[in-house]
């Protein structure tokens, strides 16, 4: 086969995995050591060689100095929001971090950000699928948790791009793992996903229309997770050992890690049989010995599980649903491989949850699945790409507090569009870019997104910079928002997740409003943007006033413009449309040969908005003023 195969990447928290298409089935590529996960810890070795999954997991307890484990919890994230996560786990910030700076990780002598160690796990997938392949791999799919924010998105297609990988697309876990299932090929209803692994717990629910998954919510617990279930049952054996053998172990690291080792065995092997017997060789030449019934088991685990009832209850909730609503329940992770967390889940949603497919390899197949769509696989999958859409309009808002819409609802993904824009007040150096979502003509019926300034824009009077504003949702869904003046070359730049956070209700309703607002909304924007013409054209008059072609007017033509401004003035800011068309149609008409003569002499028609000199305008930089539509292509 060719080397563009694109393979489905699972990036997890503890344990990470690349699958492929064979065929019409997708399926995991096992590493050299035979195992479909990669344990996703990266250690230095004695070499200074870089060791990744199940070789690396020993330095763990032997060179903690020079090894990491759970790095997906730092992914995009600054010092400020990971103050709980440097409790919880071991993890060594660089020595000569600087309070703001991007986040580097201590493995020995060297210092990684979390992108790059990610990319270390990245490489070895890369490696074992080009070992299998026999031939070189290049593209892939990612999957990311659905709560993942824009910069845990982009922290992540860093990572992909390091270990030397194209990433086509972030997918969604809960998305995946309903691929993986076809679940896409039932058109419509809603799906949970229940996602309990190592250290996290989420729970999401997807609306499926016309084989598209949308999340609708999510919920979950970043610290929930079979590694609770595995310290319980290292604390009864340590308690047990301390108790029969009067041996305080618990600071002993070696000995915690064998016994860890040995509970999580016993934990997956109670996951088949109703009983096991416990057997721990100790570091020490003690041996601990212990039986463990599935009963006894699942009574120490209930607390843990039922901590994932109040998230699930939560989702449902903000989703605006009730568990008779749910069409099918997926199970990922592998703690959802205990029957007990089957028995809630089926109980929580009042229906049996698939679990054909190996929970804690799902994701992964269904990121192989979404990368064979990509690869443009069958007829079925071609639509599926067709129907990937904005579902509301995006733009930004202009002066007097307008929508202008630069990206139309509907719109096909990926999809860009550019449009020009301009300053309301001469001097002004800085404009506000203000990112809206929605369908309604006025900025405070549209969602807001994101607010940033283009700073620094040199001195010219109002109407002459050319601030190019560039909207890109590229096919990840993010939008990129860049606005540039053209003339000084000053620029600035924002990224946004327009559909983070809003529900299918919340994206309907808004459309539903401006259908139902369209009238009122037309006529409040055709008064608010005659206002703002106005504005201009009063202000041009008064520029023109101070210039020598005023003084060529005989006293009845600047008597009769005099007259013409104060109507205009007086209508100006007056909820009525007509009245301030008409003022403004009458003062042009008045002020024509004005404008002829001020185009005639040596200065330049402001009334025109064309240049002006512009030493005599003075500095009047203004911060936070909204741009204005310009009238130039
Ligand atoms: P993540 O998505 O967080 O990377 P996984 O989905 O691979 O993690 O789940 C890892 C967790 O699943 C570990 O805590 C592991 O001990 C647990 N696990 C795996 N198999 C079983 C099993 N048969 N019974 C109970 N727990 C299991
Ligand atoms: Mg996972």
């Amino acid at each position: 086969m060719s080397n563009d195969r694109i393979v489905g990447i699972d990036l997890g928290t503890t344990n990470s995995l690349v699958a492929f298409m064979q065929g019409e089935n997708p399926v995991v590529i096992p590493g050299e050591d035979g195992s479909n996960l990669v344990p996703s810890v990266v250690a230095l070795d004695e070499h200074h060689q870089i060791i990744v999954g199940n070789a690396a997991r020993k330095y763990l307890i032997e060179t903690p100095e020079r090894s990491v484990y759970s790095i997906k919890r730092l992914m995009g994230r600054g010092m400020e929001d990971i103050q709980e996560e440097l409790k919880l786990f071991p993890f060594r910030l660089a020595e000569d971090m600087q309070v703001g700076e991007v986040l580097r990780i201590q493995l020995g002598h060297q210092a990684f950000t979390p992108p790059e160690i990610s990319a270390f796990i990245l490489r070895q997938l890369k490696r074992n699928a080009e070992r299998f392949f026999n031939a070189p791999v290049v593209k892939a799919v990612i999957t990311v948790p659905a709560y993942f924010n824009d910069a845990q998105r982009q922290a992540t297609k860093d990572a992909g791009r390091i270990a030397g990988l194209e990433v086509l697309r972030l997918v969604n876990e809960p998305t995946a793992a309903s691929l993986a299932y076809g679940l896409d090929k039932k058109q419509n209803g809603i799906v949970a996903v229940y996602d309990f692994g190592g250290g996290t717990f989420d729970i999401s629910i997807l609306k499926l229309h016309d084989g598209i998954f949308e999340v609708i919510a999510t919920n979950g617990d970043t610290h929930l997770g079979g590694d609770d279930i595995d310290n319980l049952l290292i604390r009864i054996a340590l308690d047990d050992i301390r108790g029969d053998m009067g041996n305080d172990l618990s600071r002993n690291g070696e000995a915690v890690a064998t016994i860890r080792q040995a509970v999580i065995e016993a934990k997956i092997a109670l996951s088949t049989q109703p009983a096991i017997k416990l057997d721990v060789e100790l570091p020490d030449g003690g041996r601990y010995q212990r039986e463990i019934t599935r009963e006894q088991f699942e009574q120490l685990i209930q607390p843990v599980i039922d901590r994932t009832v109040a998230p699930c209850k939560q989702a449902l909730k903000d989703a605006g649903l009730k568990p008779e609503h749910i069409d099918e329940v997926v199970l990922v992770g592998g703690s959802t491989r205990i029957p007990k967390v089957r028995a809630l889940v089926e109980e929580m949603f009042k229906r049996k949850p698939h679990t054909d497919l190996n929970p804690d390899e799902v994701v992964a197949l269904g990121a192989a699945v979404q990368a064979t769509i990509l690869g443009g696989g069958s007829e079925a999958t071609q639509n599926m790409l067709l129907l990937d859409v904005t579902p509301l309009s995006l733009g930004i808002e202009v002066a007097g507090g307008v929508t202008d819409k630069i990206i139309l609802r509907n719109s096909t993904i990926p999809a860009s569009a550019t449009q020009y824009y301009t300053t309301q007040i001469d001097g002004q150096a800085n404009v506000a870019i203000h990112v809206l979502q929605g369908e309604r003509e006025l900025a405070t019926d549209c969602r807001s997104l994101a607010r940033f300034d283009l700073r620094g824009i040199p001195p010219m009077t109002a109407g002459m910079p050319r601030i190019e504003v560039k909207f890109l949702i590229d096919a990840n869904g993010i939008l990129h928002v860049s606005a540039r003046e053209q003339r000084s070359g000053k620029e600035a730049e924002i990224e946004v997740q327009p559909s983070y956070g809003l529900t299918d209700e919340q994206v309907e309703s808004m459309i539903l409003d401006s259908f139902d607002y369209a009238e009122e909304d037309f006529r409040r924007r055709q008064v608010i943007e005659a206002g703002n013409e106005a504005g201009t054209i009063l202000a041009a008059l008064e520029k023109g006033k101070q210039s020598p072609a005023w003084g060529k007017l005989t006293s009845d033509e600047k008597k009769k413009i005099s007259k013409l401004e104060k109507a205009l003035n007086e209508v100006r800011n007056e909820d009525d449309y007509a009245s301030i068309r008409k003022a403004i149609d009458a003062l042009n008409q008045g002020t024509m040969r004005l404008a002829e003569l001020m185009m005639d002499s040596a200065v330049s028609s402001a009334l025109k908005g064309k240049t002006m000199d512009e030493a005599d305008m003075g500095e009047a930089p203004m911060a936070g003023h909204p741009v204005a539509k310009a009238d130039f292509e």
